[in-house]
């Protein structure tokens, strides 16, 4: 018989299948060259911030030592700039890794996890990984006026078990773009009973301006078992860097650390994403570019017809009411790079970042 590893797999991994990671992008640079719109991943197309790129060109030469494993430095920003004391903050390679790693501390086999229909793909694989029971629960409706496919609170709140443990809530939400506000969160919160874990992944925060949301951190205080995730791959533009945050209970903190790689952030990782921090001029510039840019876009996408969802996000998601395949491969044969949602069971819709105006254009110019 032929060697076949996936017959040795442990129950969890045989449940997974791979992450679907999207096109194959290095093979589509090399096909479309210069002229390609790469409007699939949510990156910023500012770039990061100049700051952060000379601290990390001067950092390399220090490659042959081993980072701080505490990253302590960062950790000591980040709590300068939240207002928090640093034992109440971990960091992720990415906050992708800190929401698999909450699921890997806190479930297993004999509890459930909770989350939105259409919330972020990566809640789903943190509870398989960890061989936790999936619960979803029902999204709002598609015609719903302020957060179409987005987190019904009442439903979640309504499909806790006596096995919960963990809740994930992703606020703005990826990929519907949609939110909830701050006294939605509050009362939500006050319902949940203490031994289940809230995470509230904040990952689109910086893009966030609309009325009544600022942070779930507002109610940290009150509630202990909130957990806050955050990044650096978005608004801040370090995407390829892999440097995420949560802000937490210390006694969360502790129990992260104790399964975290102690090198999780490499060297560069932790002085880029600190240099950026501190440039809040480069911040404000991707935060006032994607808001005029978003909405330039959608009003261009809405004359074309496209109906575009509510977003708070550096993307926005079309709505075709049909099937979006055939959408999606015209683009893709020009060079405009978009993402499909049959994997979230929304075939009918595309999620476009927002990209620079001559992506955008390219993209405007693409439809048929
Ligand atoms: N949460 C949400 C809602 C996201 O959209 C993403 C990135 N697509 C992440 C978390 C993970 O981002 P990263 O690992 O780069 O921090």
């Amino acid at each position: 018989m032929t060697f076949d590893a996936t017959r040795l797999a442990n129950a969890a991994t045989t449940a997974l299948r791979a992450y679907d990671p999207g096109h194959d992008l290095p093979a589509l640079r090399k096909r479309f060259g210069p002229t390609i719109a790469e409007l699939g991943s949510n990156e910023n197309p500012l770039g990061p911030s100049p700051r952060a790129l000379e601290a990390m060109r001067r950092a390399l030469a220090e490659s042959s030592r081993y980072p701080d494993p505490r990253g302590a430095s960062l950790k000591a920003a980040l709590a300068a700039h939240l207002g928090v004391s640093t034992e109440r903050i971990a960091l992720g390679n990415g906050s992708h890794e800190l929401l698999m790693l909450l699921a890997q501390c806190f479930v297993d086999a004999t509890r459930s996890v909770v989350f939105s229909q259409y919330g972020f793909a990566v809640f789903p694989i943190a509870t398989a990984a960890a061989g936790a029971q999936p619960i979803r629960a029902a999204a709002l409706p598609r015609m719903h006026a302020q957060a179409p496919f987005g987190h019904d609170l009442d439903a979640i709140a309504a499909s806790l078990r006596a096995d919960t443990r963990l809740i994930y809530l992703a606020n703005p939400n990826n990929p519907t773009g949609t939110w909830f506000d701050d006294a939605a969160l509050q009362a939500f919160l006050a319902r949940i009973p203490p031994d289940i874990l809230v995470v509230v992944d904040e990952a689109y925060h910086e893009y966030v301006d609309a009325p009544g949301i600022g942070s779930a951190l507002r109610f940290a205080d009150a509630h202990a078992n909130l957990i806050v995730t955050r990044t650096f791959s978005k608004a801040y533009a370090l995407a390829g860097l892999r440097a995420g945050y949560l802000i937490a209970h210390p006694s969360v903190v502790a129990v992260i650390e104790r399964l975290r790689e102690s090198f999780n952030l490499n060297h560069l990782a932790l002085i880029g994403a600190e240099a950026a921090l501190a440039d809040h001029e480069h911040l404000h510039a991707a935060r006032a570019y994607n808001a005029s840019e978003r909405s330039w876009l959608v009003d261009a996408l809405t004359q074309r017809g496209y109906v575009c969802l509510p977003s708070q996000t550096n993307f926005v998601l079309i709505d075709l009411d049909r099937d979006a395949a055939e959408l999606e491969a015209h683009l893709f044969e020009r060079g405009v790079i978009v993402r499909p949602m049959n994997g979230y069971g929304l075939a009918q819709t595309l999620r476009i970042s927002v990209g620079s105006r001559a992506e955008n254009q390219r993209l405007l110019d693409a439809l048929p």
